[in-house]
C-alpha cells in the first residue's frame, strides 16, 4: 500500500489545480484529470513512469507523452515541484509545489517531507550573506532511510 494524503487534503489540492487549469483554458481530458489526482494523492514523490503506470491502469491508451505534457503544464502553473536528479530519475511532489527540504534514501529512493522549523532563517541568512534575491531553493539530505538501515 502506497502512502497517501488524507482524502480531504487530496480534494483540496485537486480543486485548486483544476481551478488553475481552467483559468488558463487548458483542456481537461480524463487522462489529465487522472494524472492530477495521482499527483495530489501521492505522498511518495512518484516518478513520471510510476505516474504513467498508474494512469495506464485506468486509461490503457494513455501515452507517456501525455504524462510528460501534463507534468510540464502543472510545472508552468507552479502546481507541481520537480525534484530533478542528474541521472534523469526525476520525481514529483504534487502536494507541496514550493521549495521544502527532502530526505532522500540513496538505496531504495524513498523521499520524505519532514517539517523542518528553521528553513526561513536559513533562507534569510543566505540572503544577508550573499545579497542574492532568491526565487527558489533546494535542500536535499541524502542517506539511508530507517528500513534500509535495518537491512544493511
Ligand atoms: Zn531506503
Ligand atoms: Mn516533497
Amino acid at each position: 500500500m502506497k502512502p497517501k494524503e488524507p482524502a480531504n487534503l487530496t480534494e483540496e489540492r485537486v480543486s485548486r489545480i483544476l481551478a488553475k487549469v481552467r483559468e488558463h483554458d487548458f483542456r481537461l481530458t480524463p487522462q489529465r484529470l487522472a494524472i492530477i489526482r495521482i499527483l495530489a494523492e501521492s505522498k511518495d514523490h512518484p516518478s513520471a513512469d510510476e505516474i504513467y503506470q498508474e494512469v495506464r491502469a485506468l486509461f490503457p491508451t494513455t501515452s507517456v507523452a501525455t504524462v510528460y505534457k501534463t507534468i510540464a503544464l502543472l510545472k508552468e502553473l507552479n502546481e507541481v515541484l520537480e525534484l530533478g536528479f542528474p541521472d534523469g530519475s526525476n520525481r514529483y511532489d504534487g502536494n507541496r509545489p514550493y521549495p521544502h527540504p527532502h530526505a532522500i534514501c540513496t538505496k531504495c529512493r524513498k523521499i520524505m517531507d519532514p517539517k523542518i522549523s528553521n528553513v526561513e532563517e536559513l533562507s534569510e541568512e543566505m540572503k544577508k550573506k550573499t545579497g542574492y534575491r532568491f526565487s527558489f531553493h533546494r535542500l536535499d539530505f541524502f542517506g539511508l532511510c530507517p528500513e534500509c538501515q535495518k537491512k544493511s
